[in-house]
């Protein structure tokens, strides 16, 4: 595999450079990036591209999808490299990289300036994973995977609608997404409980269904110094669904739902991140504005309660023929 012989920070100006010359960045208008703007950035250590506009304030989470968000760390080697209304990240070593999530279409080849902006080389991801099989976080990963060579891994449930784009009835909000999205070639199997490896990384897959068969949470401990967090990636836990699902009619589905909020509820989280950033206010923490921390450990515990009552609203909703 190719290893940086310099920190990436080194290397943003050459992979700036590549990029450019390489022409395989459609770089949009106001992500414009110098060379120099991104070594002073990566000598203040904060390895922000300074030139790119930070997000605007909204609570919408429907908004922002396709605006390319400032990438940056989160910690230690956990970076920010989605969009201001989509999530994807960035979990580096010196032996190689993990991708989680893809966001939409449109929006990947933000993902893949972010990398290289930060200083990473995207041949240098080895794998991709995602939380779950909904365009907003899955139709990016094909367009990734040809920019890095990863292969996608998936829990079983998910691995058709990825490698397909084209979800089936087991799916809530199957009749929402009929247009589908690109299907992703290499898509690998895992297992709940399933360790993704690479050099000194360690993430661990956890089963958490029920807003899609196949969601997946992520937890993977980063380091700054001696100082070492829990990070916990959760997928999204919202009950939606299109006109005609009713979970009442799928019991098994809305047992793994209920053990899969009761497993995000003990998940190691010091430094909780949803799919959707406002959901968890991360720029808000990030900046550590409007009194947020990054650091909560109850978090992960609060984030389950919340999905724990949107799920029993909902089965009651539908114990009294409330239409979604
Ligand atoms: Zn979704």
């Amino acid at each position: 595999m190719r290893r940086h012989a310099l920190p990436p920070y080194q290397l943003a100006a050459a992979a700036l450079g590549f990029a450019l010359l390489a022409g395989c960045q459609p770089a949009p208008q106001r992500a414009s990036t110098s060379a120099g703007a991104a070594a002073s950035a990566a000598t203040a250590g904060t390895h922000e591209a300074p030139d790119i506009p930070a997000c605007p304030a909204s609570d919408n989470a429907m908004e922002g999808w396709n605006e390319r968000a400032p990438p940056r760390r989160i910690f230690g080697n956990t970076w920010y490299v989605g969009t201001c209304g989509l999530t994807a990240l960035l979990v580096t070593s010196d032996d190689g990289h993990v991708l989680i999530d893809g966001a939409t279409e449109a929006a990947s080849p933000l993902i893949e300036a972010n990398i290289r902006a930060l200083g990473f080389d995207p041949k240098d991801v080895k794998y991709l994973l995602n939380s779950h099989e909904h365009h907003d976080h899955a139709a990016g990963l094909a367009y990734l995977q040809r920019a890095t060579g990863a292969p996608l891994l998936a829990r079983a449930p998910a691995v058709n609608t990825l490698h397909t784009g084209v979800s089936d009835r087991s799916d809530p909000q199957q009749l929402e997404f009929k247009r589908g999205f690109p299907p992703v070639p290499v898509v690998r199997p895992l297992d709940d409980g399933a360790r993704v490896s690479v050099g000194a990384l360690a993430l661990t897959a956890h089963a958490t269904p029920g807003h899609t068969p196949g969601g997946t949470s992520w937890t993977w401990r980063s380091c700054e110094g001696t100082r070492c967090l829990d990070m916990a990636y959760t997928d999204s836990v919202s009950a939606l669904s299109d006109s005609q699902y009713r979970y009442s009619d799928h019991p098994a589905m809305v047992a793994a739902f209920r053990r899969g909020l009761d497993t995000l509820a003990t998940l190691p989280c010091d430094i909780h991140i949803t799919p959707h950033p406002l959901a968890s206010d991360l720029f808000a923490r990030l900046q550590g504005t409007d009194g947020k921390s990054l650091v909560d450990a109850g978090a992960c515990r609060r984030y389950a309660q919340s999905g724990r009552a949107n799920l029993e609203k909902r089965l009651g909703d539908e114990a009294i023929g409330r239409k979604p």
